[in-house]
């Protein structure tokens, strides 16, 4: 506990000074328009790149700063820097600045805001300040005011991680947000067949068009879930699919451009392991020889001659591995996919060698290679 607690002094020592040093910097993440893939704004994100201990998370530095009182002095610092970036950009491209609660109940800060938009010359309707549902835990007598002056100030207000607190919809009804920001954990991995995060995108997003707000998807990697995203009929998507947080040089060449292209994997299922092998299936009753192409520990591409439907119950005999069942999720031209019932344990396929007595399994090829088409 001592050290843990020295650790800790010696932190927030170091944060008292990170600023002065130049240690502090901010990321910008583009967030893009669904439909057209236009780049509509950025989200500054804070960084602290500690001269000893490399790079800190803000998750873990903003609590501290938040606990010993320099929050105030980190928030303006990040307006004031993100600002003067956003001056730089086009006109229609907005930036998002994340404030915490303890900043947005703070007294002085629609003044601070108030400060940083004259300073930068931004249009106040390009800045989106972005707040979570802790701002109402925390909720003090001047909260109310507060929504109220930055709107007259005409800056734009999001609700962030929309889904992961108490999610009272009462705020929703209260607050003036002009958009609610979709929590990654609803986002990531929807569009798999099992997940049930899809009626709970859904929802949110017929909810914000009925109170005229704008939704953001946070967190899209994958093709698979960018589309999801679009027939949800979200407007907006935020993820490393359009970009990682990138430095300030290079989010203004993004800013220039006219549209993003997404980049990122199809799917976010397991890596799947190449592999020719044979296997003896039973299909509806049916004994066919089949050819598995590649395989994971959720499911496999199988090569068969006769026609199968999706649906179908599935048990094949894997030459030297033995027995796995699922259920054909598609078809196509002499192939199809099958999902396991339960989890395949991929060593089952290793080959084995005799050595004494003893016999051992070897590690084979496919289970070190990353991903296979
Ligand atoms: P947040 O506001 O929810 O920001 C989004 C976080 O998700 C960022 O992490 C971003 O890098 C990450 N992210 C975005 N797209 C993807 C994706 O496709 N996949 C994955 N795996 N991650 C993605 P980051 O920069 O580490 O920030 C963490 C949190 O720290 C932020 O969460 C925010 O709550 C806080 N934070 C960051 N900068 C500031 C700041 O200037 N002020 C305050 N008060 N909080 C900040
Ligand atoms: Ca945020
Ligand atoms: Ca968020």
């Amino acid at each position: 506990m001592h050290s843990e607690a020295s650790d800790r002094q010696v932190l927030e020592n170091d944060l008292r000074q990170a600023i002065d040093k130049g240690e502090l910097w901010v990321a910008y993440q583009p967030i893009v328009r669904a439909a057209g893939e236009e780049v509509c704004g950025f989200e500054a994100l804070v960084r602290w790149s500690h001269p000893a201990r490399g790079p800190i998370s803000p998750d873990k530095f903003i609590p501290l700063a938040e606990e010993c009182g320099l929050i105030a002095r980190i928030s303006t610092w990040v307006l004031d820097t993100a600002l003067e970036e956003a001056a730089r950009w086009p006109e229609q491209v907005r930036i998002a600045v994340n404030l915490s609660p303890i900043q947005f109940n703070d007294p002085g800060i629609v003044e601070t805001v108030a400060n940083a938009l004259a300073k930068s010359g931004v249009r106040a309707a390009r800045l989106e300040l972005e707040i979570t549902e802790g701002v109402f835990l925390a909720e003090g007598e001047t909260t109310d005011e507060t929504f109220a002056n930055l709107k007259k100030l005409g800056v734009r207000l999001a609700l962030d991680d929309f889904g992961t607190g108490y999610s009272s919809l009462g705020y929703l009804k209260k607050a003036p947000f002009d958009k609610i920001k979709i929590d990654q954990s609803f986002v990531r991995g929807a569009a798999s067949s099992t997940s049930r995060n899809s009626a709970i995108i859904r929802a949110i997003v017929t909810l914000a068009e009925s109170l005229k707000m704008d939704t953001c998807a946070e967190g899209v990697e994958t093709h698979d879930d960018l589309d999801l995203i679009r027939e949800l009929g979200c407007s907006q998507v935020q993820g490393y699919i359009f970009g990682r947080p990138v430095r300030g040089e290079e989010a203004r060449e993004q800013a220039g451009r006219s549209t993003a292209v997404p980049d990122g994997y199809q799917s976010s299922r397991e890596p799947r392991h190449r592999l020719m092998r044979r296997a003896i299936a039973s299909i509806g009753g049916q004994t066919r020889e089949v050819r598995m192409r590649n395989i994971s520990a959720m499911g496999a591409l199988v090569e068969c001659a006769d026609p199968v439907a999706p649906g179908t119950q599935i048990t094949m005999d894997i030459v030297g591995a033995g027995p796995a069942t699922g259920t054909v999720r598609w078809a196509q031209s002499g192939k199809f996919g099958i999902q396991f019932t339960d989890a395949f344990d991929l060593s089952r396929l290793a080959p084995k060698k005799e050595i004494g007595n003893k016999v051992q399994m070897l590690r084979p090829w496919y289970v070190d290679q990353k991903q296979a088409s």
